[in-house]
């Protein structure tokens, strides 16, 4: 019965004509509950096409058509246009609904060649009054077109809320020239601010829209718009230049003067010559090109890879820092990392949507910071809202925050330069590089003081050991678990395990006693420090699984006896004992009045045996040790309370006097008597060291 017209002929369904047809004979006929159109928009089928040829490509659309009659078998079809279908249903609810499309985008992958056509439908349930079929359709394709940019949703249910925003949108569309012309559009400010000092360290530009009619219209709205007519590109260098000039003003007001970063659209690359017109804004109000940051979105660069790339490359190479934004929304992918050299990580805000209810999302965005770190590249969290997320990002290193806690966007008018633009809340620009170098320090990695290596290995010796029928072979080893065995002898891994696997070496013995211990704990852990081959070594291992005869244990082993901290102690030890043995008494003395002795390497008591009280130590000392005529004077030299008044007066760092030895044997032979103060843990401390004047060579108090 159907006119040939009124025919799809690659699918054999209806087309547009015989739809609309059909709508309008629904219109007359009577009631049989309300009519449901459901738009199907299939995504990247261009890109489809292009990779299996224009067969391949009907094909998949005679499969997917196959697919919709199957799930539809009672509706009305149509392909209106290339990859876009209409259902015409009668009376089918939400749920039905739903439940077949879900069906249906599981069957086109059977079509799809892998490459994963996702298909996006609209759908408008008719209210009662419509009488245009137009009409109709257009509600259910905005529907669909309102979820295009989405990237987790694919059924979207024309409502009222979706007819509001249709209508701004068609305000927006028939306003756009004339708020060019009327200068409705406007920059708000968004301060950005350093994490470890809170204080403002710049400001992102955002466009708005102050329509004398609607009021403040969002760019969310407006920028899709300027975007479909291209002329997105106007909007964003008018920003640029409200920018500019804005700045100018704070350079001349002599208040602190913070860089801005200003948004791109993707299309502006390809409108002008961006860069260009931007460095011609620059020009304008003489702005140095580190006051102005570019933001990209993540959305953005993954099209057209190689165009943008050579384009951030420009932007780089005469000095403008390149801030990725929203990284980790919508179709993210780490190899943009990869792709592109970028200064600053902008982590998509929602993230911080599910700071308090998920678990994950802490980890998450440690780990992008951490990895970010890792590549040298900067970090700014948007969308900060509480105190306890600031806390958070602040300790694990993310750099910048932005966001409601901080301060709403705000026009330059509500700014009070004098409090907003003062040094105590806004940092000097001359610091920023000091700053941003402190941020490189990845403080959650293994190795935070090492310059940048792209090591990507821990430096804990770790292991896999395996015990299979009491016999120990390690399955894995890290650079630095091999770096361990060599400090025990073993040329290589495998010689570690011929050795210890084939024989009953009585280290061996010792750690797998150590590896059952840990699988039968309750915690699965254990510890032991066990010699091996003339060295400590401390083992730490955790018990995994088991299988059978098999038992698998992850184990950190560390030689402690070359291990570098304690080499290092050693050596001082054995050096201050050196340096002591220079004196035959060392003595220390606190500010609280009591002393110990140190060191003694003399034929003499150490004193504070008797007593720890210094005045009463000093008497006795003098007592037994001090030539009578010289003793009231060196008891005066021991009042320790005097000692930094009388180093005062010397400007030397310590007092030093001479007096003769009334120790049996010594004959009134000189001594040396030395006091050298020093402030530790909020106190005075004294050494006293004491020699023989003979011995001193006359270099040695210089
Ligand atoms: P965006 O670049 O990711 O900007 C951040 C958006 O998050 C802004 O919305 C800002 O007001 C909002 N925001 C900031 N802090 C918070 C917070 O703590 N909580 C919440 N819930 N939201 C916060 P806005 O100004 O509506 O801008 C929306 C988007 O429009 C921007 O996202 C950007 O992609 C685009 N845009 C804005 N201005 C321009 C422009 O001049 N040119 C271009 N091409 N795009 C622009
Ligand atoms: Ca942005
Ligand atoms: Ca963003």
């Amino acid at each position: 019965m159907e006119k040939y017209d009124n025919i799809d002929e690659l699918t054999g369904l209806y087309n547009l004509n015989g739809i609309l047809s059909h709508l309008q004979g629904h219109e007359t006929r009577a009631a049989e509950g309300s009519i449901v159109i459901i738009y199907l928009n299939v995504m990247n089928f261009k890109s489809f096409n292009q990779r299996y040829g224009f067969v391949g490509g009907n094909e998949f659309l005679r499969g997917l058509a196959g697919e919709i009659k199957g799930l539809f078998p009672e509706e009305l079809i149509a392909r209106t246009a290339g990859d876009q279908f209409i259902i015409l249903a009668n009376s089918l609810d939400e749920k039905e609904i739903t439940d077949r499309l879900t069906m249906l985008s599981e069957a086109s992958a059977r079509h799809d060649k892998g490459l994963r056509l996702h298909i996006k439908a609209g759908i408008y349930q008719q209210t009662g009054d419509e009488t245009d079929p137009v009409i109709m359709v257009d509600r259910a394709k905005i529907a669909c077109d309102d979820i295009i940019r989405v990237y987790d949703k694919s059924i979207n249910f024309y409502d009222e809320a979706l007819s509001k925003k249709n209508e701004l949108r068609q305000y927006v569309i028939d306003n756009f020239e004339s708020a060019f012309k009327n200068r409705y559009f406007k920059v708000y400010y968004q301060k950005e601010v350093r994490a470890l000092t809170g204080k403002v360290c710049g400001y992102e530009a955002l466009a708005r829209w102050q329509d004398p009619v609607i009021g403040i219209i969002s760019p969310l709205v407006f920028i899709e718009v300027l975007e479909d007519v291209h002329l997105i590109h106007k909007l964003d260098l008018c920003i640029i230049d409200m920018v500019c000039k804005d700045l100018r003003d704070d350079i001349n007001s002599g208040y602190a003067v913070e860089p801005v970063s200003v948004n791109l659209s993707q299309l502006d690359f390809e409108l002008c010559d961006i860069m260009a017109e931007i460095d011609k804004c620059r020009d304008r109000y003489d702005i140095p090109v580190e006051l102005l940051h570019i933001e990209v979105t993540e959305s953005a660069l993954t099209t057209g890879a190689d165009f943008l790339d050579q384009q951030i490359k420009k932007f780089r190479q005469a000095g403008y820092e390149i801030w990725m934004d929203d990284f980790g929304s919508g179709y993210s992918s780490l190899n943009n990392l990869k792709t592109f050299d970028i200064d600053v990580l902008k982590i998509d805000m929602d993230f911080l949507r599910t700071f308090d209810t998920n678990k994950k999302t802490p980890v998450i965005l440690a780990m992008i910071v951490n990895m970010a770190k890792e590549l040298g590249i900067h970090t700014l969290a948007e969308g900060v809202e509480t105190k306890e997320q600031y806390e958070f990002l602040r300790r694990i290193g993310c750099e910048k925050l932005q966001g409601y806690l901080f301060g709403k966007p705000t026009p330059v008018d509500d700014f009070n330069r004098a409090v907003d633009c003062s040094f105590d809340v806004c940092e000097d620009f001359s610091l920023a590089s000091y700053y941003d170098r402190i941020g490189e320090v990845n403080f959650l990695g293994n190795t935070p003081l090492r310059d940048k290596s792209f090591e990507i290995f821990n430096n804990l010796p770790l292991a896999i050991i395996e015990l299979q029928d009491d016999i120990a072979q390690c399955i894995y080893a890290n650079r630095a678990y091999l770096d361990y065995l060599s400090s025990l002898g073993f040329a290589s891994l495998s010689e570690a395990n011929s050795i210890y696997g084939t024989t009953n070496h009585p280290d061996i013995v010792e750690f797998t006693a150590c590896l059952k211990r840990a699988q039968v704990s309750p915690d699965h852990r254990a510890y032991a420090d066990i010699v091996t081959n003339g060295n400590t070594v401390n083992h730490k291992i955790r018990f995994l699984f088991d299988s059978g005869n098999r038992q698998a244990f992850a184990v950190v082993s560390r030689n402690t006896s070359i291990h570098e901290e304690s080499d290092t102690a050693e050596s001082l030890r054995v050096a201050m004992a050196h340096v002591f043995n220079q004196y035959f008494r060392v003595d220390f003395f606190d500010e609280d009045g009591t002393v110990d002795n140190i060191f003694l390497n003399a034929d003499q008591k150490s004193v504070s045996d008797y007593t720890r009280d210094a005045k009463e130590a000093v008497r006795l000392y003098s007592e037994m040790y001090i030539y009578p005529e010289d003793k009231e004077r060196f008891k005066k030299f021991y009042d320790i309370t005097t000692v930094r008044d009388r180093i005062e007066n010397t400007k030397s760092a310590y007092v030093v006097d001479y007096y003769r030895s009334a120790t049996p044997g010594d004959n009134g032979r000189m001594q040396m008597y030395m006091i050298l103060p020093f402030y530790y843990n909020g106190k005075w401390k004294f050494i006293s060291l004491c020699r023989y004047a003979d011995e001193i060579r006359d270099d040695d108090l210089k």
